[in-house]
């Protein structure tokens, strides 16, 4: 399958990661159609040749998007299964595959996935209860208590010493099923974007050394300093994900990484925070990447061209756009949001190492 420019790309979501493959999508001469309940006026909405304006779980709504365009991708991993069904049932051509979806929306589950493919993770406990906490904390330790499913950007996480008591923390974190994770001492963070085309190739783009604040990305470099041990752990990791799940698109995989000892932390079945700064640094981005995987095409050059960082604009931070497009060297992106909160992200900008 190989989609001629001109072709429409659906993309089911509405946010910033949609507006930007929406945008690489349109460079490549594609139409795009967003698909979400708040589509219309929408960061990706503003952007795309259509807009579709409808429930995730409005499975007719569905059936009719994926047959009025050419292909299906999406940019969040929440999709629920029955819409993912419903595409391919309806004869749509879904990338990255449902599969990605099952492994990557519950934290167990995804954990699961990289021990049953040898990838180191954090020791892990789930957690059902007040009883399974009970008995899983003094074991744990310093711990990372998170809800399994819908969290984002830190939320639904609480850091625990291990002499906690259960029920409250459990009343106080909310959700459910949760899972409880050994805390890494980890020295910093790196994360692999990589993508897989249709053809079954892989390309890898530059490790990214990424520093959280607050448990929401703040700056990602581009590449991080890695030893060869290091980059082969991730990128060794990151194609057994993309093989087991005959993948089609770009997946990140974030890594702690202890002292040279990688332990896969999350994955993402779509673009990624972390990979922004490859649309400036990289000859290919990975939002082009993502495009041209979907789309059937042969995947970019992923080199680091241009050394560079990226930093989230969180909240008013875009207050200063400003004087940030007055920054030597800086590249600013805004996402378009109609409202500023706090620990929201709102835009981010790169700019060269060496500057
Ligand atoms: P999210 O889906 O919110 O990105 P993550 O699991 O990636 O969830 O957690 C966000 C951040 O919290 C991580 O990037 C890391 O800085 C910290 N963190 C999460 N889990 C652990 C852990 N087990 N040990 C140490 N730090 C952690
Ligand atoms: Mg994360």
């Amino acid at each position: 399958m190989m989609l001629k420019p001109g072709s429409t790309i659906g993309v089911l979501g509405t946010g910033q990661l949609g507006r930007m493959l929406c945008s690489a999508a349109a460079k490549l001469g594609f139409r795009t159609a967003v698909f979400g309940p708040d589509a219309d006026g929408s960061p990706a909405g503003e952007v795309a040749t259509m807009v579709r304006q409808a429930a995730y779980d409005d499975l007719a709504a569905v059936k009719v998007f994926a047959e009025e365009v050419d292909a299906v991708t999406y940019e969040f991993e929440n999709v629920p299964a029955a819409t993912a069904a419903t595409v391919t049932e309806a004869g749509g051509v879904l990338a990255p595959p449902a599969a990605a979806l099952a492994a990557s929306q519950e934290r167990v589950r995804e954990k699961d996935f990289f021990r049953s493919l040898g990838i180191k993770t954090v020791d892990y406990w789930p957690v059902a209860s007040a009883d399974d906490l009970g008995r899983a904390l003094p074991e744990a330790g310093p711990s990372i208590l998170k809800t399994c499913q819908f969290g984002y950007d830190g939320k639904g996480q609480a850091s625990l010493q291990g002499a906690e008591d259960p029920v409250k923390v459990l009343a106080d974190l909310g959700g459910g099923p949760w899972i409880l994770e050994a805390k890494a001492a980890f020295s910093r963070e790196v994360s692999q974007v990589a993508a897989r085309g249709r053809d079954g190739a892989i390309t890898f783009f530059d490790l990214a050394e990424n520093e959280h604040r607050s448990g929401i990305l703040h700056r990602s470099v581009l590449p991080a300093q890695a030893s060869d041990s290091v980059r082969e752990q991730a990128q060794t990791a990151t194609r057994s994900v993309l093989e087991k799940l005959d993948y089609v698109g770009v997946l990140t995989v974030e890594f702690f990484d202890c002292d040279g000892e990688l332990f896969a932390n999350e994955m993402a079945p779509r673009v990624h925070n972390s990979g922004h700064v490859t649309h400036e640094a990289c000859s290919t981005g990975q939002f082009e990447q993502h495009i041209r995987a979907v789309a059937g095409w042969p995947l970019g050059d992923t080199r680091t061209l241009i050394p560079s960082e990226m930093i989230n604009l969180i909240g008013h931070d875009t207050d200063e756009w400003r004087a940030l497009t007055a920054t030597l060297g800086a590249s600013l992106t805004l996402y378009g949001k109609k409202e500023t909160a706090p620990g929201r992200k709102m835009g981010h900008w790169v700019r060269p190492l060496n500057i």
